[in-house]
């Protein structure tokens, strides 16, 4: 079993990689961004809950988003192995993430995060809002929030797993297949 965290800021490719890797590895792909853009388009109570945080490019409350991935890795007794993606963000979800995987006699195998500089961020992000429709992806502002909340909430996860010998670093510019390949080393090596 191999429980991956693809890691980095909004815009950082971490679902076009993703992609890449279930398709390789045989892991199950959640996407807490994924899910709860999908509770809101159901207008269902959780969408409802998260839309103001996203609108604002804030993170939706710890208790609120720990419980959702909660659901999703119970929903999948007989997975290999997930790739988390855009999950943990914060350091209580960290915990949680530990917590839960630890009750099933598992573990967090390793992060690997994919580092873009700020002004390559803005640009991609600014070109995906043009076919996403996502509102959070077309207003520079949020974007930059989104940036900011990543730095000063999401960075600490990479330290905390550091601290375990599990964080990775890849630069995330290039070719999407060369950036794959060094995923791949760092998955193999596990
Ligand atoms: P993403 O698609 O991963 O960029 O997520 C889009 C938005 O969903 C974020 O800006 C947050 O508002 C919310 N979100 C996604 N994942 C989380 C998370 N792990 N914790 C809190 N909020 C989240």
């Amino acid at each position: 079993m191999k429980n991956l965290i693809l890691f980095g800021p909004p815009g950082s490719g971490k679902g076009t990689q993703a992609a890449k890797i279930i398709e390789k590895f045989a892991l199950v792909h959640i996407s807490t961004g994924d899910l709860f853009r999908y509770e809101m388009s159901n207008d269902t109570p959780l969408g409802q809950q998260a839309k103001a945080f996203m609108a604002k490019g804030e993170l939706v409350p710890d208790s609120v988003t720990i419980a959702m991935l909660r659901n999703k890795v119970d929903a999948h007794p007989d997975a290999k192995g997930f790739i988390f993606d855009g999950f943990p963000r914060t350091i209580t979800q960290a915990q949680a993430l530990d917590a839960l995987l630890s009750e099933q006699g598992s573990a967090i195998h390793a992060l690997i995060a994919l580092q873009v500089e700020d002004a390559e961020i803005v640009e991609r992000i600014k070109k995906r809002g043009v076919t996403s429709g996502r509102t959070d992806d077309t207003n520079e502002a949020i974007v930059r929030n989104r940036i900011d909340v990543y730095k000063s909430e999401t960075t600490p996860v990479y330290d905390y797993y550091a601290q375990q010998q599990k964080s990775h670093s890849i630069h995330g510019v290039g070719e999407i297949d060369e950036i794959f390949e060094l995923i791949s080393g760092v998955v193999e090596s596990l």
